[in-house]
């Protein structure tokens, strides 16, 4: 979930978040960090959903992106590295209509909320193309999570006018990220699709074995990084990138922009 920069904070400020590593120093098989290497660490979860994780090539090599860590934890999850793709087939490697693939979107941040986005709502809202709430998820086959920062979240939608045929998934997470980013709905890309899994497969320990991989995968080794960087004291926790989804545009803005992108 993307989260917001907070007034005054440049935007080149030192933050975990953007803490990367050298190409160097990658793992050639999983792309993460030697040290955090998830090779033959992850154990995948089951669940029903297929997941694709859309990557921003700007995520790639920091200590902080968890896709590579939701791309081996669910064992159907697909992460593409990209700024555009031609259709939802070119996106997805599924042959599915858009109504049956959701968006991972938040309501309730950026300047396209809506006052509807309170933290009363339910955890998960699944809507029509039209913004019609209350869908049965039983026919949704598979869920995209956008992975960036707020502004690179925002740049795949719009690359992307295919993804505003697909419906959509409004998260109100009830839960603070470990990320400890400024907004507390704000939610990591593994975190968003391990409670949006959770919440719509009925499956609550999907969630906790999503945290506890995300701690021990990603957390603590990028807390170790950047304590060996030795810059924590002076940026505090303001973690404001790695974002799981972007806040959905108004209908009436996303509307035509689409045409002839999707396959008959
Ligand atoms: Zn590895």
């Amino acid at each position: 979930m993307p989260g917001h920069r907070r007034p005054g904070q440049r935007a080149d400020k030192p933050s975990i978040a953007k803490l990367k590593y050298p190409p160097s120093e990658a793992c050639p098989s999983c792309g993460r960090p030697r040290v955090a290497c998830l090779c033959d660490r992850v154990e995948p979860l089951s669940h029903r959903l297929a997941v694709v994780i859309l990557e921003h090539p700007q995520e790639t090599h920091k200590w902080m992106n968890s896709a590579a860590l939701a791309g081996r934890l669910f064992a159907d999850c697909t992460v593409r590295v990209g700024l555009s793709w031609r259709n939802l087939e070119a996106a997805t490697g599924r042959p599915w209509k858009p109504s049956e693939w959701a968006v991972l979107v938040l309501r309730g941040e950026g300047a396209d909320a809506g006052p509807e986005g309170g933290t009363a709502d339910a955890p998960v809202t699944l809507r029509s193309r039209g913004g019609k709430e209350a869908e049965d998820a039983g026919q949704l086959r598979g869920i995209i999570a956008l992975d960036g920062n707020w502004q690179q979240a925002k740049t795949l939608w719009w690359r992307n006018p295919w993804l505003t045929k697909c419906r959509t998934i409004e998260l109100h997470p009830d839960l603070a990220s470990q990320r400890a980013q400024v907004k507390k709905s704000g939610l990591s890309t593994v975190e968003a699709v391990g409670f949006c899994l959770a919440h719509l497969e009925n499956a609550p320990e999907l969630l906790r074995a999503t945290l506890a991989a995300y701690r021990r995968f990603v957390v603590e080794p990028a807390r170790a990084a950047w304590k060996r960087k030795g810059d924590d004291s002076k940026t505090g926790s303001g973690d404001s990138t790695q974002a799981a989804t972007v806040t959905v545009p108004p209908a009436s803005r996303r509307r035509d922009r689409s045409s002839n992108d999707l396959p008959p």
